[in-house]
């Protein structure tokens, strides 16, 4: 008999043109300029020839026009899940009242229900933003698992290039001085645990995995960049963060972004935007090897199934 494989999840943070353009500091984002009719088919073909499920996290702002419906609709007509990915994509939640999460929650849910058919039962945070209201709403409305969690000193790291490399006036930053997370969150647990709510509840939390022990990311933006520098550095780099999963029993929670899969010469408007001169194929490329390599270690499945097979193993 061969050994039952463990169990990793993978999703995409489905970001569109204007979030992209909006972090930057790039004027027009208030259009809301979508490049759905090139990214959705394109992921859509990508995942096909993998056959892989995936969850798509979509934000809720991006239902509102007919063209972008059409799109939303291809993910779960393919069998693909839905998360929610908040309304309207503002990475600093936790500054966010109660009242002001649960209307965002609920609006999001309720329009991607209207898109795609398909009920969200999982968030996860834009830039990794969350707070405790978010876990009560989120408990509240019978979600099975928050994904908003990334367990990594680099946040502040990542913050100030972000800094650097956009537009944004001080009073701008001085909103988002809490972007991407503080050097403790590389404290925080890095396997799915449970969040501790009122009332005795609880709420399953699948950090987005760093890498075991060195916790440094290795989701596909890090090995995208990495590949732009040297793909045998890429290959060694993913290598180390699977054997330290694997040495430490850390389910991994595998996360994808648009840009990562696509490149500058498919999204022209998006062309000056850093690591998109490497081109589609190159970026497709990176993506077949991880998922190769995953997928030899790992049962990789979507969100829901994988927090279901983690929630069997808890009560077990
Ligand atoms: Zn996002």
């Amino acid at each position: 008999m061969t050994k039952k494989k463990p169990i990793a999840s993978i999703s995409l943070d489905l970001d569109n043109q204007w979030s992209y353009m909006k972090i930057h500091g790039d004027e027009g984002w208030d259009k809301y300029p979508s490049y759905f009719d090139i990214f959705i088919p394109h992921i859509l073909d990508v995942l096909d020839e993998l056959e892989l499920k995936i969850t798509f996290f979509i934000v809720g702002k991006d239902t509102e026009t007919e063209d972008n419906r059409k799109y939303l609709r291809m993910i779960t007509e393919k069998g693909h899940e839905v998360g929610n990915h908040s309304y309207y994509h503002e990475s600093w939640l936790q500054t966010y009242s109660y009242d002001k999460i649960e209307k965002e929650i609920i609006d999001a849910e309720d329009s991607i229900f209207e898109a795609t058919g398909q009920r969200t039962r999982g968030f996860r945070g834009p830039g990794f933003s969350w707070s405790n209201d978010l876990l009560e709403v989120l408990k509240k409305r019978n979600y099975l698992f928050d994904a908003s969690t990334l367990p990594t000193w680099l946040g502040p790291l990542a913050r100030y290039y972000y800094f650097m490399k956009s537009d944004l006036p001080k009073e701008e930053k001085q909103a988002r001085k809490e972007l991407f997370g503080k050097f403790s969150d590389g404290l925080r647990p890095n396997k799915p645990y449970y969040h501790q709510l009122k009332d005795e509840s609880k709420l399953l939390e699948i950090p987005v995995t760093t890498i075991p022990i060195l916790r440094v990311p290795f989701h596909l933006s890090y090995l995208i960049y990495l590949s732009g520098i040297s793909p045998v550095l890429m290959k060694l780099y993913l290598s180390v963060a699977i054997f330290l999963c694997k040495i430490t029993r850390t389910k991994p929670s595998y996360l994808l972004h648009p840009l990562d899969l696509i490149g500058g010469d498919k999204i022209k408007s998006l062309a000056f935007f850093p690591g998109m001169n490497i081109a589609t194929e190159q970026k497709v490329k990176v993506f077949r090897y991880t998922l190769k390599k995953l997928k030899y270690n790992y049962k990789v499945l979507p969100m829901l199934a994988f927090s279901n097979e983690i929630a069997s193993d808890q009560r077990t």
